[in-house]
């Protein structure tokens, strides 16, 4: 049986204590846009600095994990493996490495525990800001130099200025390619009262010297490393390397089974054996051949990389084009920026993948028909 009076009146209750989700929701959120990686479905996929090699698995591998149980929230195994595969001697010690759901889950774990100003280059991994920003804290961005070099000392003045936290640092830079001068970071790390987060998901393609040597000598200083960009990227697994005392404290906004069980056994498995380097090889040398290939194509500026992609520019328009031609021929780049920025970034791929994305580019660059 029908009920009209009570009906209505639920329904004044509720339009009375409920004023929709948005006057409910955080202003800094609001103003947020939420990340979006997916791009077109294609059969060539070079837009998101994934590696082209996948860990191989069995099915008696599987079988050993626990389903019923919760991960080891501390990652022992997997934090032991990666100190010994990764970490200089003087450093392995597990205390000074913690565990991150992709290094991103880091990047949020440190600002949560610093707070902000958060300070970074620009243009950068476009995390940095928006986490600061979902965390309702202040970033600001510092323009890089001439070459995408950073300008060391506007950041060291904006972090005076501003009383900033914390700044992150991408060497090699996503998505310029470049490993900013050893001799810039290091005067940033020794003039700015702050946390230094040198972020290296990047530096096993760059052959330049990692700044863990470093870390014994400046407390202020922090280093990322992810294996999403060797093969693992589907196991979210990244690790923060710093002083003790850093990790003990970034470790109290951790959630406490943050690496399911599956990804730690994949992982320590991985560090454990040699197939990481193989695969840093090949993209190494198939990325010096592909820059080598596109420098020859009138109209294309390509960046020289220390990364697993390249960046490079089309004037006039012709970035537009190029990317929506190479979608129709199953090849996927990374469009960066606004339509006039002229920016796109190319990961590399098997050889077979980067053959057909520089006949694509070939055929739709700015001298190219469409
Ligand atoms: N840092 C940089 C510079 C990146 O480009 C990326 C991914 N694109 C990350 C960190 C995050 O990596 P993940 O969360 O997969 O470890």
């Amino acid at each position: 049986m029908k009920n009209p009076p009570v009906k209505r009146k639920i329904k004044k209750i509720e339009r009375k204590e409920f004023s929709g989700i948005k006057g409910l929701v955080k202003p800094n959120v609001l103003a947020l846009k939420a990340y979006d990686a997916k791009g077109a479905p294609c059969r060539v996929k070079l837009d998101a600095n994934e590696s082209p090699y996948p860990e191989p698995l069995n099915a008696r591998f599987f079988r050993s994990v626990k389903t019923n149980r919760y991960p080891d929230p501390l990652a022992e195994d997997l934090r032991k493996a990666f100190a010994n595969r990764m970490l200089p001697a003087k450093l392995r010690d597990i205390g000074r490495v913690l565990h991150g759901n992709g290094s991103d889950e880091l990047i949020y774990n440190l600002i949560c525990a610093f707070g902000g100003p958060v300070v970074y280059p620009s243009p950068t991994f476009t995390m940095y800001g928006k986490i600061a920003q979902a965390l309702g804290e202040k970033d600001i961005a510092v323009p890089l130099g001439t070459d995408f070099e950073i300008d060391d000392e506007q950041v060291i003045k904006t972090f005076k200025k501003e009383k900033a936290k914390i700044c992150f640092i991408s060497r090699p830079n996503n998505p310029t390619g470049n490993s900013f001068s050893e001799k810039k970071v290091l005067n940033i790390i020794e003039n700015v009262k702050g946390i230094v987060v040198v972020d290296e998901a990047y530096q096993p393609f760059s052959g330049k010297r990692s700044f863990l040597s470093r870390l014994d000598k400046y407390e202020n200083l922090a280093v990322l490393m992810t294996l999403s960009k060797v093969g693992l990227a589907a196991l979210r697994v990244g690790f923060l390397i710093a002083s003790p005392e850093l990790i003990n404290e970034v470790n109290k906004t951790r959630l406490p089974f943050n690496v399911n069980s599956f990804s730690q056994a994949i992982a320590v498995r991985a560090l454990e054996g040699k197939g990481l380097e193989e695969g840093i090889k090949k993209i190494v040398s198939e990325r010096d051949r592909v820059f080598r290939e596109l420098r020859k194509i009138t109209g294309i500026t390509a960046y020289p990389s220390d990364a697993n992609f390249i960046l490079f520019g089309a004037p006039d328009g012709g970035k537009e084009k190029i990317y929506r031609g190479t979608i129709r021929d199953g090849v996927l780049l990374r469009n960066l920026g606004s339509p006039s920025d002229g920016y796109l970034r190319v990961t590399i791929g098997t050889r077979k993948e980067n053959d057909a994305f520089l006949r694509a580019i070939k055929k739709y660059g700015p001298l190219g028909g469409e």
